[in-house]
C-alpha cells in the first residue's frame, strides 16, 4: 500500500523526469551528514530509499564524505558502515579532501549535469542547491528519509518549459511572421529549388507553353492596335497624298480654263478668219455687184 507521501514522491520524481530528464536508477548522492543522521535514527538506508523512490536506485558518496567521517571520527562506527555501503563517488580532492557539502557541492556542479539526488542533511547545503533547478532533495525527519518539496527555482524553470511548450505555436508564429517579414527572399529560393527538379520543370513546360500563347494572345491585341494605328496613319496619309492630288488636280483644271481662255482666243482668231472670209465674201459680192453694175 503506497502512503500519500509516497504517491506525492512519485508524482514529483516524475516532474522531475519530464522537466530535467532524472532517469532510474536514481543515482543518489549521500554526505557525511546524511550517514550520521541515519545512524542516530538506527534508519536502514535502503529500506527508506525503496520506500521513498519506489524505484531502482543507486548510492553514492564522495571521498571526501568518507574521510570526514573517518577523520573527525564524528561519524560513529554505524554512520561509517552506512557510508561503506555506498559506491565512491570520484571526486578531485583525493589528495586534499575538502568538507563534505563543498565536496557534494562541486560534484554536482552549476547544472547537476549527472542528475544526481542529493541527500544531505546539511541545511545550507540543501539551500545552497535550491538555487539549482531540477535536484531532488532528501533528508533524514522523524526516522523517515523525506524528500523536499520543488525549489522556487525548479518550479520557475518548469513554468518556463511549460509555457515555451505551449507557446510553440507562438513561436511559430513568431517564425511565420519572420517568414512573412523576409518573405520575398524565400519564396525566391523556392523557385531556385523548383527550377532544378525535373517534374516540376516539365510540369512548368507544359505550362509555359499555353502562357507564351496567351501572352502573345495577350500581345496580339496590341500589335493589332499598333496595326489599326498604322493603317490609320497610312489612311491618313493616303487620305492627304488623295487630298494633294485633289488640289492638284483642282489647280490644273485653272491651266485648262488658262487653256479654254485661250480656246475661245482661237474662237475669236476663227471669228477673226470668218470676219476675213466674210471681208472677202463681202469683197467678192462687192465685186460681183459691181461687175453686175458694169
Ligand atoms: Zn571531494
Amino acid at each position: 500500500m503506497r502512503t500519500k507521501t509516497q504517491r506525492a514522491y512519485k508524482r514529483l520524481l516524475h516532474e522531475y523526469s519530464l522537466g530535467f530528464g532524472l532517469r532510474t536508477p536514481y543515482q543518489i548522492l549521500v554526505d557525511a551528514e546524511f550517514c550520521k543522521e541515519a545512524a542516530k535514527q538506527k534508519l536502514d538506508i535502503n529500506v527508506e530509499f525503496e520506500k521513498t523512490f519506489q524505484d531502482q536506485t543507486r548510492h553514492f558518496i564522495t571521498e571526501c564524505s568518507v574521510q570526514e567521517l573517518r577523520r573527525h571520527n564524528q561519524g560513529s562506527f554505524e554512520a561509517q558502515q552506512i557510508a561503506k555501503q555506498f559506491e565512491r563517488r570520484r571526486c578531485p580532492h583525493t589528495h586534499a579532501p575538502i568538507a563534505s557539502t563543498d565536496c557534494v557541492a562541486q560534484v554536482v556542479g552549476p547544472t547537476n549535469e549527472y542528475n544526481y539526488i542529493i541527500a544531505s542533511q546539511d541545511e545550507a547545503l540543501r539551500e545552497k542547491l535550491r538555487a539549482i533547478p531540477g535536484i531532488p532533495m532528501v533528508y533524514v525527519k522523524a526516522h523517515m528519509v523525506v524528500m523536499e518539496h520543488m525549489s522556487t527555482a525548479t518550479k520557475r524553470l518548469l513554468e518556463e518549459k511549460e509555457a515555451e511548450k505551449k507557446g510553440l505555436s507562438t513561436r511559430e508564429k513568431n517564425q511565420v511572421s519572420k517568414m512573412l517579414h523576409s518573405g520575398e527572399e524565400l519564396p525566391k529560393k523556392k523557385k531556385k529549388v523548383k527550377g532544378p527538379n525535373p517534374l516540376s520543370v516539365k510540369k512548368k513546360k507544359k505550362s509555359t507553353p499555353p502562357l507564351p500563347k496567351k501572352k502573345k494572345n495577350e500581345a496580339s491585341p496590341i500589335a493589332n492596335v499598333e496595326k489599326k494605328r498604322k493603317h490609320e496613319e497610312e489612311d491618313v496619309e493616303q487620305k492627304k497624298n488623295n487630298e494633294e492630288q485633289q488640289e492638284q488636280s483642282v489647280t490644273k483644271p485653272d491651266l485648262k480654263e488658262k487653256t479654254e481662255d485661250n480656246i475661245p482666243k482661237d474662237g475669236e482668231q476663227k471669228k477673226k478668219r470668218r470676219r476675213r472670209k466674210k471681208t472677202k465674201h463681202d469683197k467678192e459680192e462687192v465685186k460681183q455687184e459691181d461687175q453686175n453694175e458694169l
